[in-house]
């Protein structure tokens, strides 16, 4: 057992699980089983409130979430309730097999686009529920960005496979390369099916909106398939986020001289804290403060930045310094500035547009204007994180079955 399990105060009122944890996991209860060797119990408890425990108890920021949020957090350390979850859930999942709760979907026909986080928890809840599930993806495999976008050694691949595994057993349907869209439009599949869930992520990238962009790599595809890519021998990341810190570790795992160039400040990064410190003790080199200019055959152009106090005492903002340009020569650009859903799929549909072009919806992602589409994760939210796609996803599905 590991002993951090004793040191659990199991709160009556856990702050880890109702503030800090977006699927609220019920910490106290699993702890107590736990500490008691009902690890079954304690599996199933976390699996049914969140079917993709086995990634997030490895992937989230829990400094952020649970760790964060610990009541002990005030005068002692934290309890790593990630490691006891992992612990927990690792096991379980490879061992579990899908069985159906209840009858309450029955002879209803769900599609579901996506196969990432949302489209995994999706097809678990619904066919526990009862539902016939079709499981739409463009990619030929299932995992979404835990298989195509997380490198291997933050995240093994034989969690993709054991989700994978566990849905094709319990003979859900998986339609890979089929990219909606392209193969079939989401009129026709709102008409075939009972209800669809659009899980289908933020992958259209942002641009840098400078000369010669053109040359840079986006961060997605390297990532996807990064032996695809000859980087050469320097490479420089844009980006601050966790795509920025994937790519570069990737990067400087291929051999490379590898550099983020940041905008901002380190305070400033998006990226989970603690995969900035182990990029750094990758061997990456950060430079911040400098803002690209233009790209051209053979580096980067860019130009210093500077931290401005506004005389009027509001927020602090970070200014472009004129004069400062300088080149930055590299063999290879990476760019992770953001990512954005592509929502050419509404088109043709009455699909209700706000004046940002993002659909309307109602707090379950439920579509105005459409009458049986929800949308979850980073296709809902924005770029966001895995526990995030599966508490927006939660919300899809009970929305769902209140309403068939
Ligand atoms: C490189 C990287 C690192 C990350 N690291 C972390 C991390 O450490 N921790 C964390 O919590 N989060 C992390 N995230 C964010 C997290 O992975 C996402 O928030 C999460 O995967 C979102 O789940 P999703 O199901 O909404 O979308 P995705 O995982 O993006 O899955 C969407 C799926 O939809 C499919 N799709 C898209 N369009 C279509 C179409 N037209 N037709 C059919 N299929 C389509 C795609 O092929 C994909 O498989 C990271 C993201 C990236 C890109």
């Amino acid at each position: 057992m590991n002993n951090e399990a004793l040191r659990c105060l199991l709160c009556k009122k856990p702050k880890c699980a109702l503030q800090g944890c977006p699927v609220h996991t019920p910490v106290p209860e699993c702890m107590q089983l736990y500490r008691e060797g009902k690890l079954d119990q304690a599996g199933e408890l976390l699996f049914e409130n969140n079917p993709l425990t086995a990634v997030t108890s490895q992937v989230c920021d829990w400094k952020q979430f649970c760790y964060g949020n610990c009541v002990l957090n005030v005068k002692q350390v934290p309890v790593r309730w990630y490691e006891i979850e992992q612990e927990i859930s690792t096991s379980y999942l490879f061992r579990h097999r899908l069985t159906r709760h209840s009858e309450e979907l029955s002879g209803k026909r769900i599609a579901l686009v996506g196969a990432g986080p949302v489209g995994i928890a999706s097809a678990v809840w619904l066919y526990e529920a009862g539902a016939t599930i079709t499981l739409f993806d463009a990619n030929p495999r299932m995992g979404g960005v835990l298989r195509y976008g997380i490198p291997a050694f933050r995240l093994d691949k034989k969690y993709c496979d054991a989700y994978e595994a566990l849905l094709e057993a319990a003979g859900i349907e998986f339609k890979g390369g089929y990219e909606l869209g392209r193969d079939g439009s989401l009129t026709s599949l709102m008409a075939e099916y009972d209800a669809v869930i659009l899980g289908a992520g933020a992958e259209k990238p942002a641009n840098l909106r400078i000369p010669g962009e053109e040359k840079a790599v986006q961060a997605l595809p390297f990532l996807k398939d990064p032996s695809a890519f000859n980087l050469g021998k320097k490479v420089i990341v844009i980006g601050g986020g966790n795509v920025a810190m994937d790519a570069c570790r990737t990067a400087v795992r291929q051999g490379c001289e590898t550099w983020v160039y940041y905008r901002k400040t380190f305070e400033n990064m998006p990226a989970n804290p603690l995969e900035v410190e182990e990029a750094k003790a990758d061997g990456v080199q950060f430079k911040v403060f400098q803002a690209p200019v233009e790209v051209r055959d053979g580096g980067v152009v860019f130009r210093d930045c500077e931290n401005v106090q506004p005389e009027d005492g509001g927020r602090v903002v970070t200014r472009i310094i004129d004069g400062t340009d300088h080149f930055v020569p590299c063999d290879t650009l990476l760019t992770a500035i953001s990512e954005t859903p592509d929502f050419g799929l509404f088109d043709g549909t009455p699909a209700v547009m706000n004046q940002w072009g993002w659909p309307t919806v109602s707090e379950t992602g439920k579509v105005e204007g459409l009458s049986n589409v929800w949308l979850a994760g980073d296709f809902l939210l924005g770029p966001k994180t895995v526990v995030e796609a599966v508490a927006s996803a939660r919300l899809a599905v009970n929305d769902l079955k209140a309403s068939l």
